[in-house]
């Protein structure tokens, strides 16, 4: 498992602030926004990027900032554009945020020269460029000449490496100057870290959400640690074809039935299974539902969610424990009649933070379903990044962390 990497790597409290005035300090950060009619929707990454911004403004520094949108295809395409999200930012921030609709070349260099201590310059996607996701060299060059320093708070995509994420922080490195986590990132660090390095037991684990194949590997590694692992959602019924139950026309993954079978025989009573379900002949927004016990689905219903007795033994596990970590809705909670099972969830992990628990929350349809419930700010952390926090919590290293100065290198 990862060890402390807030131990191990540099930090904004690494940099000298009183040299940073006029120094062009560039950092990724993670804006992926959704885009509505060319107008940001959900603005909640552009909030989360705050912090590092407005450190390095008040330390007068020279912001080049840098960030992808969507998934354009190596080149420009004005529906990903980061215009929208300039505008947003600097509004948020309350001074201008200036922007440049090209991510490299000479346009690019004079917009950053341009720049005044304590400006912030957005530079347009940078999947625009064709080398971006295949972490090109050249062109992790030419960000990393634009500055002296490099900050990556984009903790969305530190387990990818990408140009403008692990390819930079080695350039930066290379040329003498220092990569360093922001506030973000080192913030999700500390409490994914710090929920699997020294968990204080009870350590329970939820994993919900449509299917295994994404989450084996994390149901694998957090076995080992947990005091009780809870699976809900549709994984729980490829568990159930493995213990040989009929679970009528639910979502299964007959190829992970097998996998499904050796991790339940090597878990023990670590893993819990739902002992009951909320059924329906379709999964729809009005459908009718009834509960039944888990080997009473009829071979014409789908499960939609877990049952009542299902809620209140998860509940009180959850109640008792003192780390929480969530993942994956244990129902299709976007749909009214399959909704309570997680919003059960949502209330208990809550009430256990509420009772001195850490909970860590991972995964956007989790993180929506937590605002669902209403208890989004009562839980002790939210992270941001889907599928790193996964990575994370599965014990892979993030090579998007890995490229940053170690704490204890001198520069
Ligand atoms: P997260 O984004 O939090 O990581 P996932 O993307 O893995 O979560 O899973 C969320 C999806 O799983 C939701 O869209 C939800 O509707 C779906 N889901 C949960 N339970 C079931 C179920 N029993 N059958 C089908 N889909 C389900
Ligand atoms: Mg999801």
């Amino acid at each position: 498992m990862p060890d402390a990497p807030r131990m191990r790597k540099k930090t904004l409290d690494h940099l000298d602030e009183g040299k940073l005035r006029g120094t062009v300090v560039i950092v990724r950060a993670d804006l992926n926004v959704p885009l509505h009619d060319g107008a940001v929707g959900d603005d909640t990454r552009i909030r989360a990027s705050l912090p590092t911004l407005q450190w390095l403004r008040g330390a007068g520094a020279r912001v080049v900032l840098l960030s992808h949108l969507g998934r354009p295809r190596g080149a420009p395409d004005p529906a990903f554009s980061l215009g929208p999200v300039a505008a947003r930012l600097g509004e948020l921030l309350g001074r201008e945020v200036r922007f440049s609709d090209q991510a490299v070349g000479p346009a690019a260099r004079s917009a950053v020269e341009a720049l005044e201590p304590g400006d912030i310059l957005l530079l347009e996607n940078t999947r625009f460029q064709a080398g971006e996701t295949a972490g090109e060299e050249a062109l992790a060059k030419e960000w990393a000449g634009l500055g002296e320093v490099f900050v990556n708070d984009a903790f969305g995509t530190a387990h990818r490496a990408h140009a403008s994420t692990t390819g930079i922080a080695l350039e930066v490195r290379r040329r003498g100057g220092v990569a360093v986590a922001g506030r973000l990132l080192e913030r999700e660090l500390d409490f994914l870290g710090g929920a699997l390095e020294k968990p204080e037991s009870p350590f329970v684990a939820i994993l919900g959400g449509a299917k295994i194949s994404g989450k084996i590997d994390v149901v694998r590694a957090l076995l080992p640690r947990v005091d009780r692992l809870l699976i809900g959602g549709a994984m729980a019924n490829t568990f159930f074809r493995a213990m040989g139950l009929d679970v009528g026309r639910s979502l299964v993954e007959e190829d992970r039935v097998e996998m499904a079978r050796d991790t339940m025989e090597e878990a023990g009573d670590r893993l819990v299974l739902p002992v009951d379900c909320v059924v329906a002949k379709e999964l729809t927004g009005d459908a009718t539902t009834r509960v039944v016990s888990r080997d009473g689905v009829a071979p014409d219903e789908s499960i939609g969610d877990v049952g009542t007795a299902t809620r209140e033994m998860f509940a009180a596990e959850i109640t008792a424990a003192r780390t929480v970590v969530w993942n994956g809705p244990v129902g299709i909670f976007e749909m009214d009649p399959f909704r309570e099972g997680t919003v059960a969830i949502a209330r208990a992990v809550a009430e256990a933070t509420d009772r001195g628990a850490l909970s860590v929350l991972g995964g956007g349809d989790s993180a929506a379903a937590a605002e669902v419930a209403g208890v989004a700010d009562r839980l002790s952390h939210i992270s941001t990044g889907g599928g790193a926090s996964l990575e994370f919590l599965a014990g892979a290293v993030l090579p998007g962390v890995e490229a940053l100065s170690d704490a204890e290198e001198s520069s």
